[in-house]
């Protein structure tokens, strides 16, 4: 049991200015490893997401994809910060979906779906589109392939936003609260393709949320951050049965 974790935070700190963000946070999550992390606003959970995508630099530490420094590469026995060749072929391994959609609004589903494929994979027309329909079929939206961002639900736009980053076959899937801007009757259905997603297809996740009902539900491992560090972790069932640490207590019984 000994296996390289999918992703690895080692000792990663994120200042901004004065404020500390994430302190030398310590996280391994395992392949296929479905991860939920929880916590106050401003504790960081968001931050962590965005340095997994590259799309905020990290001060401290090196987080690692599958063994792989993720934004720096081995040169002389010292890790020094990657070259952009490196970086595109890492970011290839991780796929996000935003809070609110991000989706192309002047392009149909299944362009949304097709851009990315085709600009950084070097698919075909023709291959994008096959991939591009059948994850668009995969999360229920078979029939709405030429439909634009503004002609489709809430739910349905974010279903497009995941079969989007699915199309680029990542290893990792992260979620940032991807139905807290949905009204309550639509966030069932995008749930519904998550909870498959984790179900039929051997993807690591790691989702931010505030749906407790949903990560104890879905998550194989649940943490708690607090001021930019995991107060507590656990399976879901102990965690929220019998949380250890006095700030996870208050928290679950302020959101429960
Ligand atoms: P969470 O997702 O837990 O609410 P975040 O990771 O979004 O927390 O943010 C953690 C802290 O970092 C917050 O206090 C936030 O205001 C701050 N922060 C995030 N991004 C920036 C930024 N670009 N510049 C300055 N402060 C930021």
């Amino acid at each position: 049991m000994n296996e390289t974790p999918m992703v690895r935070f080692d000792k990663v700190s994120k200042r901004y200015g004065p404020l500390t963000v994430l302190d030398a946070l310590e996280l391994d999550i395992a392949a296929n490893e479905k991860v939920a992390i929880i916590g106050p606003s401003g504790s960081g959970k968001t931050t962590v997401l965005r340095m997994l995508m590259t799309l905020e630099p990290v001060d401290e530490g090196v987080i690692y994809i599958d063994g792989e420094p993720l934004t720096h590469t081995p040169r002389n026995g010292q890790l020094m910060r990657a070259d952009r060749a490196h970086l595109k072929r890492m970011r290839a391994n991780v796929g996000m979906v935003f809070q609110h959609f991000n989706l192309f609004p002047h392009m149909s589903a299944v362009k949304n779906c097709m851009e990315a494929p085709m600009t950084v994979l070097g698919l075909s027309r023709d291959e994008a589109y096959a991939r591009a329909a059948e994850l668009l079929a995969m999360v229920g939206l078979g029939d709405k392939l030429d439909h634009y961002p503004a002609q489709l639900s809430g739910g349905q736009q974010q279903r497009v936003a995941i079969a989007r980053a699915l199309a680029m076959r990542p290893r990792v899937m992260l979620f940032d609260e991807v139905t807290s801007a949905l009204d309550p009757e639509l966030c069932g259905e995008v749930l519904a393709v998550i909870r498959e997603l984790g179900a039929a297809h051997d993807l690591t996740m790691l989702m931010v949320t505030h749906q407790m009902g949903f990560a104890r539900e879905f998550a194989d491992r649940v943490c708690f951050f607090d001021q930019g560090k995991i107060a507590e972790q656990g399976a879901p069932e102990e965690l929220f049965a019998e949380p250890r640490n006095e700030r996870t207590r208050q928290f679950l019984s302020a959101v429960m």
